[in-house]
C-alpha cells in the first residue's frame, strides 16, 4: 500500500515509517515540523535506504490536504499529527481542540472525496479517564482529565460516527500506553523541545548530564513502591502494531476497531530509574516531589484483543527500552541537529 503518514517526522511517526518500509509499503509523509526537526528525514532515508517524499504543511489546512490527495496516490492514512503536551493543553485548550480536531476533519474529508477509507488513528490510554479499572480493556467507558485527553475521546467518537454512517470505511483507533525507547540504530528517537514532560526522556537527559536530577512525582501511591506505575511500551513494538493494524483492518467485517497497544506489565518510576542505571552505567539522582496534578496511580493494558486480532505482541522489556533510549541519547545528546 501507499501510506500517508501525518506527523511522520515525529517520535512515533518516524519509527512507524521505518517499519512500514520494512514491511514493503510505500510511504508519503506530511508534517509541519512544528514539533520535529527536518533533519529526521535524512536519517529515515538512510535507515530505510530509499527516498521518503515529504510534504511540509499542517494537515489542518484543508486546501493543502485536498491538493495533496489530488496529486499523490494514497491507499491508506496513519494519522499521528497533533498536539500532545498534557500541561500545555490545560493552558491552551482552544489550540488543542482546534488543531487536533481540525486536522482530523481535514484528513477525513479529503479521504472521503478521494475514495481512501482506510485510517489508523493515534489514540491514547488517556481515554480511560481518571479512575480506570485495571487492567484496561477496550470496552471500558471513555472520558478524560484534560483537553489533550478530550481531543482523543472526541476524535474516537467522530471516527465511530463516520464509520457508522458509511460502512466502506475501515478505521482503527490504537490506544497507546507509554511509548519509550528508540530505534536500535540509535539514529532516531524522542527529541522533546524544552524540558521533557515525560519520565523516560527526562531520565535520559539526567543520565547524559543535561539535567541535574529527576523529580519523582509522589511516593505515596497505592502501588508496589509508592511511585506511579505505567505500561511502558517500546516505540518499535508500537510501530509494528501500526503496521499490523493497517494490514488487518481491511480484512475485518466491521468498519471501526479499537485496540490497546501495551505490554500488560506495570512498571514503577523507581523501577524505571533502576533499569536506566543498569542500561547506562550512570547514576540517576532523584528527589521525591509532590504528586503531579491529574496523575493516576497506575495504568496498564489488557493487550489480549490486539494480540489475538492483530497477531501482534510487544516483545521488548524495560531493559531493552532503557538500553535503546540510552543509545539514542548518548549518540545524540542534544537531539537532532538543526541542519
Ligand atoms: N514522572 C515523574 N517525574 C517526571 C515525569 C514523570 O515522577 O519528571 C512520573 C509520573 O508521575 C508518572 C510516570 O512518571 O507516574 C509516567 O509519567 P509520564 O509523564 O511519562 O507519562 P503519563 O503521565 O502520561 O503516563
Amino acid at each position: 500500500m501507499r501510506v500517508l503518514v501525518s506527523g511522520g517526522a515525529g517520535y512515533i511517526g518516524s519509527h512507524t515509517v521505518i517499519r512500514l518500509v520494512e514491511a514493503g509499503h510505500d510511504v508519503v509523509v506530511v508534517d509541519d515540523f512544528s514539533n520535529a526537526k527536518p533533519t529526521v528525514v535524512g536519517r529515515l532515508e538512510a535507515l530505510s535506504g530509499r527516498p521518503i517524499p515529504v510534504h511540509a504543511f499542517d494537515v489542518s489546512d484543508a486546501d493543502k490536504t485536498e491538493h495533496l490527495f489530488a496529486h499523490e496516490q494514497i491507499d491508506a492514512v496513519i494519522h499521528f499529527a497533533g498536539f500532545k503536551a498534557v500541561g500545555e493543553s490545560v493552558a491552551k485548550p482552544l489550540d488543542y481542540y482546534q488543531n487536533n480536531l481540525d486536522s482530523t476533519f481535514s484528513l477525513l474529508r479529503a479521504m472521503g472525496r478521494h475514495d481512501v477509507r482506510t485510517l489508523v488513528f493515534s489514540s491514547s490510554a488517556t481515554v480511560y479517564g481518571a479512575e480506570p479499572q485495571l487492567p484496561m480493556t477496550e470496552d471500558l467507558p471513555t472520558s478524560a482529565t484534560n483537553p489533550y485527553g478530550w481531543t482523543k475521546v472526541m476524535i474516537e467518537q467522530v471516527l465511530t460516527d463516520v464509520a457508522a454512517a458509511d460502512d466502506r470505511w475501515r478505521i482503527a483507533a490504537l490506544r497507546y500506553f507509554n511509548p519509550v525507547g528508540a530505534h536500535a540504530s540509535g539514529d532516531i528517537g524522542e527529541d522533546p523541545s524544552g524540558i521533557p514532560n515525560n519520565l523516560m526522556p527526562f531520565v535520559a537527559q539526567v543520565a547524559v548530564g543535561r539535567r541535574e536530577k529527576l523529580s519523582v512525582f509522589g511516593d505515596d501511591y497505592d502501588t508496589v513502591d509508592g511511585t506511579g506505575v505505567r505500561d511502558y511500551i517500546h516505540v518499535d513494538d508500537l510501530a509494528a502494531g501500526h503496521v499490523a493494524a493497517l494490514d488487518t483492518v481491511n480484512s475485518r467485517s466491521q468498519p471501526m476497531s479499537v485496540w490497546n497497544l501495551g505490554t500488560g506489565q506495570g512498571v514503577s518510576v523507581l523501577q524505571v530509574i533502576k533499569a536506566f542505571e543498569r542500561a547506562s552505567g550512570r547514576p540517576i539522582p532523584y528527589e521525591v516531589a509532590p504528586r503531579r496534578a491529574g496523575d493516576i496511580a497506575a495504568s496498564y493494558a489488557d493487550p489480549s484483543k490486539a494480540n489475538a486480532d492483530l497477531d501482534w505482541r510487544a516483545t521488548k522489556t524495560i531493559d531493552d527500552m532503557c538500553a535503546d533510549t540510552w543509545r539514542w541519547q548518548s549518540k545524540n545528546p542534544n537531539g537532532y541537529p538543526d541542519a
